[in-house]
């Protein structure tokens, strides 16, 4: 029986979890779900799944939690805060960590997730950006595995057999011998086909509405800028040692082929299916068994019958030429593109700044610190914090 902690359970990579924890009783068991702000909606999920612990990050609303639980009689553990959330995601409250914070605000609970050597299903790809390197040092030296529930690292992740045999040691950049590049797949978002121009009076709405997968409005906005592609390359530059020189990005409409690898020999393994994140989940929950998803089958003729690809539009997307760029700095220049991206975005969806500030801002931010290197936690922190401050104070100039 695999004891799993949802840390955001009530968002729409908590929703899917839950889903399939659901569908097996006998060997999953929903025993810590933990919330940012929303308790209304973290309630009722204890009381469809009544785990052991539940934790709400915002302390304010703690005594919502308890007495809402005590409403309901049930005997779930009210906690919160970040502390109280590390402590359980460390402890023996669960042995599985299914990381699907938003933001930077996940890096805490996901790296002790990994130092404590827990399984963890990593959807927050913002703590391997902002802290990569060490995150993935954690792991390996707390025999954590790590399976990335992203749909591309996870389709990479079924395709490379390194990844799999050696759990929670893929961050050796020698790991997977015979390995050529990694190409990672892009549906190109709501927007795909617009030039720059077209782009400048876009809404929070359109830019939400994202054709082929229903997610939080936060990636859905990095999918809309591509950024989120860009956060991608660097995310399996982590998760998989490849350098940024051999990550390339292909545009796919349709989502179906999640990922492709290519080896030294000339085969191209890829890994396909409906763009449903259950299956990603269904991966890191059963493996190195396959369990049910609740997903269906991929009918390709009923999908339309056909897969296309395309170059990404760099001039259009500016974003993901950032990411690039960041990565190739290395040291602290990924956590401030992370950074500057948060605020920009966040500001997008309060309408303070247009769709073509978010490249802007992040440029701007990228430019005024430049990356020194990374050498502990507190200095990625501090360039997080600082990167965060800039851009904050930048956005009337982009407004
Ligand atoms: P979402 O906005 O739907 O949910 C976010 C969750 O995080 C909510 O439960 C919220 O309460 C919680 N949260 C926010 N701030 C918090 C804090 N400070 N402390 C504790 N909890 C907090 O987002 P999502 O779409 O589910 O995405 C979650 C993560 O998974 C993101 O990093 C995203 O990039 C990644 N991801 C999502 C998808 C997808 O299909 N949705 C796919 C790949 C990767
Ligand atoms: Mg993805």
């Amino acid at each position: 029986m695999r004891e799993v902690a949802v840390l955001g359970a009530t968002g729409s990579i908590g929703a899917s979890a839950l889903d399939v924890i659901a569908r097996h009783p006998e060997r999953l068991r929903a025993s810590v779900l933990a919330a940012g702000r929303n308790v209304e909606a973290l309630l009722g999920l204890c009381r469809v799944h009544r785990p052991r612990h539940a934790v709400i990050a915002d302390a304010s609303l703690f005594a919502a939690l308890r007495d809402g639980l005590r409403d309901a009689g049930l005997a779930t553990h009210a906690h919160s805060g970040d502390e109280a959330l590390e402590a359980l995601v460390a402890g023996d409250a669960c042995d599985t960590v299914v990381a699907a914070i938003v933001g930077a605000a996940g890096l805490p609970s996901t790296l002790a997730a990994a130092r404590a050597g827990k399984r963890l299903l990593l959807a927050n790809k913002e703590s391997l950006v902002l802290a990569g390197e060490l995150l993935m040092r954690a792991a390996h030296a707390a025999g954590a595995t790590i399976v990335p529930i992203d749909s591309e690292h996870n389709a990479i992740f079924q395709c490379l057999p390194t990844a799999q045999e050696k759990p929670g040691a893929h961050w050796s950049p020698d790991a997977h011998a015979g390995l050529q590049r990694i190409v990672l797949t892009a549906s190109g978002g709501p927007f795909r086909g617009r030039r720059r121009d077209e782009l400048a009076q876009v809404t929070p709405e359109q830019a939400v509405a994202h054709p082929k997968w229903s997610m939080g409005p936060k990636i859905s906005v990095d999918s809309a800028t591509l950024m989120n592609k860009g956060l991608e390359v660097i995310e399996a530059h982590h998760l998989f040692g490849v350098p940024g020189t051999r990550i390339e990005v292909l545009v796919h409409p349709q989502s179906l082929v999640h990922s492709l690898v290519e080896f030294v020999d000339g085969s191209t393994l890829a890994q396909l299916g409906l763009p449903d994140m259950r299956t990603a989940l269904a991966v890191g929950f059963g493996w190195p068994e396959r369990i049910a998803s609740g997903v269906a089958g991929l009918d390709l003729v009923a999908q339309g019958g056909r897969l296309d690809f395309e170059p990404p539009d760099l001039e259009a997307f500016p974003c993901l030429r950032l990411a690039f760029e960041a990565l190739a700095a290395a040291g602290t220049a990924p956590a401030v593109l992370n950074a500057a991206n948060e605020v920009a975005v966040s500001a997008f969806l309060q309408r303070r700044i247009g769709f073509l500030a978010i490249p802007a801002l992040v440029e701007a931010t990228l430019a005024a610190l430049p990356a020194i290197p990374a050498t502990s936690l507190q200095v990625l922190l501090e360039a997080d914090a600082q990167a965060r401050r800039h851009a904050e104070a930048a956005i009337e100039d982009f407004s």
